[in-house]
């Protein structure tokens, strides 16, 4: 499968057209950016990382009866995936307080939230992704009811496989993003699952394994996703 036309490139990660109309090439680069672009750096390995453990996470997924746009493993840094046409919502859950959150209702970090919290937010950089709730987005179009119930649906499912896949590794899921897209008639799971884009605390010692490493300057970054990743059952060679 050779890389087509690139129809999109994001912050950390590059999306090709491919041989096949009906499926895309993700290529997970070393790029990490936060704080909407402010920071960014190169983390040598990352994008490897990120790409295995994204393979690793959405079959867990499919395993578990949650259909992913994941289709295979390209090369070390690339995947086939499903091309999506993409709803511009992010879905997050909430198991433990971390994050905007605790800016924005001025609770502590580190509370337990049962049962879990869910929230939307708009994709929207300009605007830093604002809070959004579920009158917006079937006022404004971009998505329809029984949607907006699938997406709620699918992302507490996930909390569900993967707090039990985290919790056997001692490891603690703390809070995740989920963003879902159309195809044949279906709501999937796109993007990616990456220590980029959730939080994952050890169990014992709370220790912080994800990309707070990098927003908040603690070192490591990569190698505690690596941490993660063998836990889990990764396979990184
Ligand atoms: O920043 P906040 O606390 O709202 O983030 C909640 C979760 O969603 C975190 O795991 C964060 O990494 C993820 N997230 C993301 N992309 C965004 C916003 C949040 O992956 N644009």
């Amino acid at each position: 499968m050779q890389r087509g036309e690139l129809l999109y490139s994001g912050k950390a990660k590059s999306v090709y057209l491919s041989d096949d109309a009906k499926r895309l090439i993700l290529h997970f680069r070393d790029d990490t950016s936060a704080y909407d672009g402010e920071k960014v750096a190169q983390l040598a390995r990352k994008g490897m990382v990120n790409n295995k453990f994204n393979a690793f996470v959405m079959q867990q997924l499919e395993a578990a009866g949650v259909k992913t746009h994941f289709e295979r493993l390209l090369s070390e840094d690339e995947s086939l995936v499903k091309r999506l046409d993409m709803i511009p919502v992010e879905c997050v859950v909430r198991n433990i307080a971390a994050g905007s959150i605790c800016r924005r209702l001025g609770v502590e970090e580190g509370l337990d939230l049962d049962p879990p919290t869910f929230e939307f937010f708009l994709k929207d950089d300009e605007r830093h992704d604002p809070m959004i709730n579920e009158y917006h987005i079937r006022s404004f179009g971009w998505a329809s009811a029984d949607e907006v119930e699938q997406m709620k649906d699918l992302t507490f499912r996930v909390n569900e496989v993967l707090k039990e896949l985290f919790i056997k590794a001692d490891l603690l899921l703390v809070d995740f993003k989920l963003e879902f897209g159309r195809y044949d008639g279906d709501v999937l799971l796109g993007d990616e699952f990456t220590p980029d884009g959730c939080r994952v605390w050890d169990s014992e010692t709370r220790e912080k394994l994800d990309k707070d490493r990098f927003r908040r300057d603690l070192g490591s970054v990569v190698e505690s996703y690596e941490i993660v990743a063998k836990r889990l059952g990764v396979d990184l060679q």
